[in-house]
């Protein structure tokens, strides 16, 4: 048997939430089908499938089995595609227009109804012509409700459809005429509200580069970006964008990378910086050497999963999703009612038509996506509605030290040695025990030894310890270099405990297996905790917590300097049973971490977040929310974010929740003609669009909007 793979498959033609259920629903009946996310605003399926089971042909033959929906050639999609249009100005025109037509011909209706002018159009054109007008112009909705019925699916046009014939049954056939009228212009309003959806995600793909100045043969010529090979050398020239993620080999340049870590103010760029796609070379020009192209690049991870973050649904949305499903059958029940008790026909038929299914299922994803997709451009990839729902509810904060809370970039401050030797001859057997570890206290080693201009030895047999430190032979005898649990022979000396009460973070050497001597190091705390810190309180969230694998001393130190609490001797495993341990008390944990080594506990989290992610492949992949930048302030302005997108998803759904049921109790007692029930029904789509794109608008961010001023 083969392993499951993975596809994914352009679907078109979904214009709701119900689509994407009949799509779900076809695939899903397929043998050999493991799991299958249809994305709304992606325009595709994620389907999960063994391949011996079923093939492309046979989804793509379940899925146009479905409904009108087509699945287009595959092409192989290596660079997201540019939109020009920006949501925000999509949402500006088309509600302007859609609002303006919409107000038109509501008041003609209401003007009709209320000067009876329906009732005498009514008796003045022959009802069969009526009829036939009815027809005609209603017949791409009654296709649509025909083929659906063959399929036995059952649509929100199906009632509509009764209902329009409910009232060519007692003769109103302008009523029924409206009706239809009111049913066309829904979908549009339907169509433009799911494509403002998916604008919001789509608009981010048009800062994508898409074409390259390639250097082949010697010569430059200009490609597509999907062209240019791993390796190939790229040239960039002022004002142009970046194509792909590289090393620069030569040149200088002032870049923006707003693209990648939504922060505007330009970074320098020169031989040995590492750029990415997307970025703008604002003044200079540079020649990179080509790492990563389209997809791969760190610009389109974030695309591709911000375009996926549909899938990850917030139980509200599922909530509603599953409601939406049971709403049709609901809304049937209580037109039979109002049928049977009232026998008024036009009271049936205003229930039929009243019924907006659709707007309860859009209610969330809209204002979900709108808020990723603005996020993103920010420099915050949340990876779905699911997390932005939990934020609101995360009561602990736990926070990585090393890389996280400080600069990651510490400095060998002391050096005492303890046998005889010389602080040179420490440092450089220390720096040659260290001479291939990866972690930040090494790098600091070697940097202090640089600094001095010291010869290192070639070590043999190195070994790191994972929190503990490292192992190496140099010149024939052992060297042990990391802290006390790995060496336990140093004594506490009172020195290092003077030492680690600053903060400092200690290095033990030993010599085989006789403590040689005690480093050192101190790190920086990032400027701007005390202020997120501070922001993060006002946002209600109390319990901050360092953990680290440092030592009890100094994690005490730094955690009474910025008034937080600490957990110290952790090793790496140990950060996840922290986290577990929370959850199992009913916390709601948020890990903030580097993502490289902190990986396994930021994915444990019920809220992952990865820092400073540019560029990290692994930090991007492992935390549910990566903040671009390493910029402390996104903490709070994430927790801001998530309130106000629950707010509005919230307001969304009562909004459309109270709008049915007074609809359907109106109409049910006979107080709403079924022409205004039928316009009524467009509405909430409407309020939907303008109450999310409120979400788009520019914000300074939270620094700007926390900041006292002077
Ligand atoms: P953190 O939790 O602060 O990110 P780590 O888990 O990476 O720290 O490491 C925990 C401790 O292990 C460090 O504070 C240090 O004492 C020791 N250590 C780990 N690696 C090394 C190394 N390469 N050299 C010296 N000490 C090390
Ligand atoms: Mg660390």
């Amino acid at each position: 048997m083969s392993k499951p793979t993975t596809l994914e498959i352009p679907v078109k033609g979904m214009d709701c939430t119900e689509c994407t259920r009949h799509v779900q629903q076809a695939i899903s009946a397929l043998p050999g089908i493991t799991s299958v996310n249809v994305l709304l605003a992606a325009e595709k399926a994620i389907v999960q499938l063994n391949p011996d089971q079923v093939d492309l042909p046979a989804i793509r033959k379940a899925v146009t089995g479905a409904g009108d929906y087509t699945v287009p050639e595959m092409v192989e999609a290596k660079t997201p595609s540019p939109r020009t249009l920006s949501m925000a100005a999509f949402n500006r025109r088309v509600g302007l227009l859609l609002g303006g037509v919409f107000a038109v011909i509501l008041s003609i209706v209401i003007l009709g109804e209320w000067l009876g002018l329906f009732d005498i159009l009514n008796t003045l054109v022959p009802f069969p012509i009526g009829v036939v007008i009815v027809l005609v112009g209603g017949w791409p909705v009654f296709r649509n409700v025909i083929r659906a019925t063959f399929r036995r699916q059952v649509i929100s046009h199906t009632l509509m459809t009764l209902g329009v014939f409910a009232a060519l049954a007692v003769g109103q056939w302008v009523t029924a005429a409206i009706v239809v009228i009111f049913m066309r212009v829904g979908d549009y309003v339907e169509n433009f509200t799911t494509e403002g959806a998916r604008r919001a995600v789509k608009e981010l793909t048009a800062l994508a580069p898409q074409t390259a100045r390639v250097e082949r043969d010697g010569l430059e010529i200009e490609l597509p970006v999907t062209q240019v090979n791993i390796g190939e050398i790229v040239i960039v020239r002022p004002g142009e964008k970046i194509p792909v993620d590289g090393e620069v080999i030569s040149g200088q340049a002032t870049i923006d990378q707003a693209a990648i870590t939504g922060e505007s103010m330009p970074v320098e760029a020169a031989a040995g910086s590492h750029v990415f796609a997307a970025a703008i070379a604002r003044l200079g020009s540079l020649r990179v050497q080509t790492r990563q192209v389209g997809l791969d690049t760190t610009f389109g991870r974030v695309v591709k999963m911000v375009e996926e973050a549909e899938a990850n649904r917030a139980d509200v949305q599922r909530f509603a999703d599953k409601f939406s499903a049971y709403y049709l059958p609901i809304v049937a029940g209580i037109a039979l009612l109002t049928f049977l008790i009232s026998r008024d026909p036009l009271a049936t038929a205003a229930v039929l038509v009243v019924a907006c299914s659709c707007s309860i299922a859009l209610a969330t994803p809209v204002a979900m996506l709108a808020s990723i997709g603005q996020s993103a451009r920010r420099g915050l990839l949340i990876k779905g509605g699911k997390y932005l729902e939990t934020l609101t509810q995360v009561d602990v904060v736990l926070v990585d030290k090393t890389g996280t809370l400080t600069l990651g970039k510490p400095q060998i401050t002391d050096i005492i040695p303890l046998n005889g030797l010389t602080s040179a001859e420490v440092l450089a057997l220390t720096a040659s025990a260290e001479r291939f570890s990866e972690h930040p206290l090494a790098e600091a080693v070697r940097v202090a030894a640089a600094g001095q201009k010291l010869s290192l030895h070639e070590p043999r047999d190195f070994e790191a310890v994972p929190g503990l430190g490292v192992r190496a032979t140099i010149n024939g005898s052992r060297v042990t270099v990391g802290n006390r649990r790995l060496i336990p022979a140093a004594k506490s000396l009172p020195t290092a405990h003077q030492l680690e009460a600053q903060g400092k973070t200690l290095l033990f050497v030993a010599c085989d297996d006789e403590p040689a001597a005690v480093l050192a190091a101190a790190d920086t705390v990032r400027s701007d905790i005390p202020e997120a810190l501070a922001a993060l309180k006002e946002q209600g969230v109390e319990h901050v917590e360092l953990l680290t694998g440092d030592n009890e001393r100094t994690a005490a130190a730094l955690a009474q300097k910025l008034g937080i609490r600490y957990q110290a001797n952790l090793l790496p495993e140990n950060k996840i049973e922290v986290v577990k341990a929370y959850q199992a008390k009913g916390h709601t944990v948020m890990m903030i971490g580097d993502g490289v080594n902190d990986a396994p506990a930021l994915a444990q989290a019920d809220i992952g977040i990865a820092m400073g992610a540019a560029g990290t492949d692994i930090a991007i992949e492992a935390a549910h929310i990566a903040l671009m930048r390493e910029d402390w302030m996104l903490v709070p302005e994430l927790f801001a974010i998530a309130r106000r997108t629950m707010g509005i998803v919230k307001m969304n759904l009562a909004m459309t929740a109270v709008y049915n049921v007074a609809g359907l109790t109106l109409a049910a007692f006979g107080f709403l003609p079924p022409v205004l029930a039928a316009a009524a029904q467009s509405l909430p789509d409407l309020g939907i669009m303008a109450n999310s794109a409120r979400l788009l608008r520019q914000e300074e961010g939270f620094r700007g909007k926390s900041k006292v001023q002077p």
